[in-house]
């Protein structure tokens, strides 16, 4: 992703209070609270980048409610002015590193993840920095509700393949698998923008939704 300096992004996140959230650490236990519905299931995006997902998730499913993390300023603003074209009140973003989601949400907050496109880490010795290693998980179970899910999507094949087998050495159960999402053709599927990009390029887009055990 080009990273663009953009010194106005300060003025506009602030700005935007409406769907950016401002002290996230704050509402730690508390997200729900943060919207106009509060009963919905909380879905959460860990590197929204642009925004495409995350804002068409919302419009999507208004009985949902969304966050989506990017800890990116740059690239963030191009999500919040997204979020806010679509006039939803169900969806609000969050400029911080999902380094540990623990400091951010309390225990069983969350309903589902997303993670989209996630950056791979190729080189056995960043294997550490994948969303999908084995700490990650451990973080993703205790903000999740019992039996929460994780889906993933990805062009990236080797990232898929080390992804599926840390879900089940972690003991998770494999609900669903796509080799070719687009041929498989789902029309509740919101492709992000490295979705549409790879897909352009003729590439098959991987998808697996994944489930802690009870
Ligand atoms: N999900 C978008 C898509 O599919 O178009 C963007 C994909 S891009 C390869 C990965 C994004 O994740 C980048 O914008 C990066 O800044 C963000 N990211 C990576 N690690 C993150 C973290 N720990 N916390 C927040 N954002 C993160």
């Amino acid at each position: 992703m080009r990273l663009r300096h953009k010194p106005w992004a300060d003025d506009y996140l602030k700005e935007n209070d409406q769907v950016v959230v401002q002290e996230p650490f704050e509402w730690k236990g508390n997200w729900k609270s943060l919207f106009e519905h509060k009963d919905q299931p909380l879905h959460l995006e860990i590197g929204s980048g642009k925004g495409q997902f995350i804002a068409g998730m919302g419009k999507q499913d208004e009985e949902i409610n969304f966050v989506g993390i990017e800890r990116v300023k740059s690239v963030i603003v191009g999500a919040v002015k997204k979020v806010v074209d679509a006039q939803t009140t169900n969806t609000r973003l969050v400029n911080e590193d999902a380094e540990d989601l623990r400091e951010l949400f309390g225990p069983n907050e969350v309903d589902h993840i997303y993670l989209n496109f996630s950056d791979p880490w190729p080189k056995n010795r960043h294997e550490k920095r994948r969303l999908t290693y084995h700490t990650f998980l451990e973080q993703y179970q205790d903000v999740l509700i019992p039996g929460g899910e994780v889906t993933l999507k990805t062009d990236n094949r080797g990232l898929f393949e080390y992804s599926l087998m840390s879900f089940s050495q972690f003991g998770m159960i494999i609900e669903e698998v796509s080799v070719d999402l687009h041929a498989d053709e789902d029309p509740l599927n919101v492709p992000t923008e490295y979705e549409e990009k790879f897909s352009a390029k003729g590439q098959p887009i991987y998808r697996c939704r994944v489930r802690f055990k009870t």
